[in-house]
C-alpha cells in the first residue's frame, strides 16, 4: 500500500490564508475600482485612453507604492494583499490594472530590489505617491521571448561619469506617459547575457523619443508603445547593481511582475463570470432561464472551480514570496494557469451570452480581448513552462 502523506516542505504552505484583514482591504479597493474606476473603463477601452489621473489618485490611496516600504514613502502591503489590489482592480478595467501592476511589479520594486540607497531615495518616494508612473524597457525586434537578443547599447564615456545609451524598444506598456523606465542595455557585447546592464532612464532625458502608440485589440488604455534612444546621456549613478547584472534584475523582477499578471488574470476572469452567472438567471429560452440547462451548469461549474485554482496559485505564490523563499517557478505556474484560464473563462462567458456577448453594449467582449494579452506579456505561456521545466529539472 502506498501512503501518501502531505508535508509542507517550505513556510509559505503553512501560512498562506486570506485573513480578515485582506478581506477588509479587498473592500477599500473594491470602493476605489467600483466607484471611481469602473465608470470610466469604457471609454478608456473604447478612446484608448491612459489613465493617468486614476493612477494619481491610486497613488494617494497607496496603491502605487504597494510593495515599497513606508522609510522610501511607500505602504507596503503583503503578497496576497498586492494580488487583491491587482484583481479588484483588473475586474473592472484591465488597462488601469495592468499600468497599476507593472508600475509596483516592475517599474518601482527592481528600484527597492536592486537599487542603491540614493536612487532608492530619489526614486521610490514620487513613484510611490501617484506622481510618477514606471515602466519596464527590456524587449526589442530582435529580442521578446529571448531577452539575450537585445541590442541596445549602453558605452561608458571616457570620463567614466556618463553611459551613452542607443538603441529602440518596443511593446513598452505606459510607455506613452510613464516618468521613468528600467532599462535594459549591453555593456558588454562579447559577454552575451552577462554583459546587460540594468539603468534608471528618465523619461525627460534628450534623445529619448516617442515613435509611436500601438493600437491594439485589447487592454487598448495601457499606453504601450515603442521609443527610441538616441545618444542618450545616463549618468552612471543611474546603473542599477553592477555592470552585467540586468539579466539578473530583470528575471528577478519579473519574478514578482508574473504574480501581477496572474492577479489580474483572475479578476478579469472573476468578473467575466459574475456578469455570466447574472444573466443566467435572467435570460429565458424555450421558456426557462438558461441556468436551468444543465450543459450551461456545466460550463459555469467548470469556469468558477478553474477561477478558484487560478487564485489559489496566485495567493500561495504571493505568501511564498513573502517568506523571502525562491518562488520563481510558483509564480510561473500561476502566471501559466491563470492566464489560460482568463482565456477560456472569457470564451465561455461569450459563449453563455449567446449574440449578447458579441456586442460591445456588454463588457463580456471587452474582457474576451483584454484576456488575450493575459498569456503573451511577461513571458508567454512557453516562456512560463519553460521556467518551470528548468526548475524541476536543476
Ligand atoms: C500589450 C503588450 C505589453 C507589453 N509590455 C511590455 C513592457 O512593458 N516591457 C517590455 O519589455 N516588454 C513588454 N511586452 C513584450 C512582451 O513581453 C513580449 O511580446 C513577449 O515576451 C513575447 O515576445 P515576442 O512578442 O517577441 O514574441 P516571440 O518571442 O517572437 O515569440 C513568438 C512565439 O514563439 C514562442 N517561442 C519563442 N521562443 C520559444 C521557445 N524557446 N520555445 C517555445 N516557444 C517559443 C513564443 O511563446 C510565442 O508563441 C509587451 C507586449 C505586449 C503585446
Amino acid at each position: 500500500m502506498i501512503t501518501v502523506t502531505y508535508q509542507p516542505e517550505r513556510e509559505a504552505d503553512l501560512l498562506f490564508q486570506v485573513t480578515p484583514e485582506h478581506e477588509e482591504f479587498r473592500s477599500k479597493v473594491r470602493e476605489f475600482a467600483e466607484n471611481i474606476v469602473q465608470p470610466q473603463a469604457e471609454a478608456i477601452d473604447r478612446d484608448a485612453i491612459y489613465p493617468i489621473e486614476l493612477l494619481a489618485q491610486a497613488g494617494k490611496l497607496g496603491f502605487m507604492g504597494a510593495n515599497i516600504p513606508t522609510e522610501y514613502g511607500g505602504h507596503k502591503i503583503d503578497g496576497i494583499s498586492y494580488a487583491i489590489l491587482i484583481e479588484e482592480i483588473s475586474k473592472v478595467c484591465n488597462s488601469t490594472g495592468v499600468a497599476m501592476a507593472v508600475h509596483n511589479s516592475l517599474g518601482n520594486m527592481p528600484i527597492y530590489l536592486f537599487g542603491t540607497e540614493e536612487q532608492k531615495k530619489k526614486y521610490l518616494p514620487r513613484l510611490s505617491n501617484g506622481d510618477w508612473v514606471g515602466g519596464f524597457m527590456l524587449t526589442e525586434e530582435h529580442a521578446g521571448s529571448d531577452a539575450g537578443g537585445l541590442q541596445t547599447t549602453a558605452k561608458l564615456q571616457d570620463n567614466g561619469d556618463e553611459y551613452i545609451v542607443n538603441g529602440t524598444k518596443r511593446y513598452i506598456l505606459s510607455g506613452t506617459d510613464a516618468k521613468s523606465f528600467i532599462l535594459f542595455a549591453i555593456t558588454d557585447k562579447e559577454l552575451g547575457k552577462k554583459g546587460i546592464s540594468a539603468f534608471i532612464l528618465e523619461r525627460d532625458l534628450p534623445g529619448v523619443e516617442l515613435v509611436k502608440k500601438y493600437d491594439m485589440m485589447g487592454v487598448r488604455g495601457c499606453g504601450v508603445a515603442k521609443l527610441s534612444l538616441t545618444d542618450v546621456h545616463i549618468s552612471k549613478e543611474n546603473l542599477m547593481g553592477n555592470e552585467g547584472d540586468g539579466f539578473k534584475i530583470a528575471l528577478g523582477s519579473l519574478d514578482h511582475g508574473r504574480i501581477g499578471i496572474a492577479a489580474q488574470a483572475i479578476g478579469n476572469a472573476q468578473a467575466a463570470l459574475d456578469h455570466t452567472i447574472k444573466y443566467s438567471k435572467e435570460r429565458e429560452q424555450f421558456n426557462k432561464p438558461i441556468s436551468s440547462f444543465q450543459a450551461i451548469q456545466w460550463m459555469l461549474a467548470d469556469a468558477a472551480t478553474e477561477v478558484e485554482a487560478a487564485r489559489l496559485l496566485t495567493y500561495r505564490a504571493a505568501a511564498l514570496k513573502d517568506t523571502g523563499a525562491r518562488f520563481s517557478k510558483e509564480a510561473a505556474m500561476a502566471k501559466l494557469f491563470a492566464s489560460e484560464c482568463a482565456v477560456k473563462v472569457t470564451g465561455t462567458a461569450c459563449q453563455i451570452h449567446g449574440g449578447s456577448g458579441y456586442m460591445k453594449e456588454k463588457p463580456i467582449e471587452r474582457f474576451y480581448r483584454d484576456a488575450r494579452i493575459f498569456t503573451i506579456y511577461e513571458g508567454t505561456s512557453e516562456v512560463q513552462r519553460m521556467v518551470i521545466a528548468g526548475s524541476l529539472l536543476r
